[in-house]
């Protein structure tokens, strides 16, 4: 199935991001992972694909994507970057994903690894997205950034390229972790005003702990609203207290994006399906209404 079809149904989409668990985790680790996000029933699985490629993993991102596709029974995406892949790696995956019965990717630039130097066939996600839907029919979608991608000079420039991907053929948009539903509500309108008109979930990462939201927020470049600011201060030294405050932010972040009427909530659970399951729990009446 592919991903853009789940919207409309006058539902919002609930759909869960994992990793691949790096080569010094247990094998079965992917398996305790998918067993515990099953009951969650999520609309899709999305799977990452590191910077490093498969030689960091246990699995890689097509086989998990196969796994979840084929021996739990619900639709997956597999994320695909285009930074170390030149088009025949890209041609490579397409026909593995295809064998393996997964029917969407997020096509993606990545960022340069530098112990892996670019390649340079495609400059951008939005000539990796042209060049997929030029040769294959698997479902497309692309990366869309509420605060803008750190990059980019401004905002109008962001959508400007955003549109681009979309006009490439991207029939999806899911968008980084945001904490402000503000910043989310105006990037919305924006995309429209730009005639950006395909489903755009709404990415949630529910804060743990103090430390992992730091590291988190200096790569991606989200900003920290005072509500959440006070809560670390307040919580941050107290990881159970922190993990409580982080997933009642979460759910209530949920709560009013649902209300707002989105297309759907793309939750990062950092492959803990316990917390992805205490959320979906929460919200479980929210989701269906
Ligand atoms: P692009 O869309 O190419 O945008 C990158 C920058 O270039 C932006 O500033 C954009 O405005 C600009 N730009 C775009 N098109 C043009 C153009 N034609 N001319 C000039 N400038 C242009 N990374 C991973 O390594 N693995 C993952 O699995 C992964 N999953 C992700 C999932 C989501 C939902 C999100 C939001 C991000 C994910 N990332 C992942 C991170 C992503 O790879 C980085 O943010 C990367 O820097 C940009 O990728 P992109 O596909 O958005 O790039």
């Amino acid at each position: 199935m592919k991903l853009y079809e789940l919207f409309g149904k006058g539902r919002t989409v609930f759909s869960c991001e994992i990793f691949p668990p790096k080569k010094t985790s247990p094998v079965d680790s992917i398996y305790r992972t998918l067993d515990g996000l099953k009951d969650v029933r999520p609309d899709f699985i999305s799977v990452t694909f590191g910077a490093g490629g498969s030689d960091m993993v246990n699995q890689s991102t097509q086989e998990i994507a196969g796994i979840i596709q084929n021996q739990y029974g619900i639709p997956s995406m597999a994320h695909l970057t285009c930074v170390g892949a030149g088009r025949e790696d890209v041609d490579r995956t397409l026909a593995q994903l295809k064998a393996d019965g997964v029917d969407n990717v997020l096509a993606l630039r990545g960022d340069v690894n530098p112990d892996y130097p670019p390649k340079t066939d495609f400059a951008h996600a939005g000539d990796l997205i042209a060049y997929i839907r030029a040769r294959s029919d698997i479902g497309v979608s692309a990366a869309c950034y509420p605060e803008g991608h750190p990059e980019s000079p401004d905002l109008v420039e962001d959508i400007r390229h955003l549109r681009e991907k979309v006009d490439a053929g991207a029939q999806h948009l899911v968008s980084q972790l945001f904490f402000d539903n503000e910043d989310f509500y105006r990037f919305l309108e924006r995309c429209r005003i730009a005639g950006i008109d395909v489903p755009i979930e709404a990415g949630i990462m529910p804060v743990l702990s103090a430390g992992s939201i730091r590291r988190m927020v200096s790569l991606c470049g989200a900003s920290l609203p005072r509500k959440l600011t006070r809560l670390l201060a307040r919580y941050g030294d107290h990881p159970q207290a922190m993990r409580e405050a982080g997933i009642a932010y979460a759910i209530d972040q949920i709560a009013d994006l649902i209300a707002s009427g989105v297309d759907g909530i793309h939750l990062y659970t950092m492959n803990n399906p316990g917390v992805c399951r205490q959320i979906a729990d929460s919200i479980s009446s929210i989701r269906t209404l």
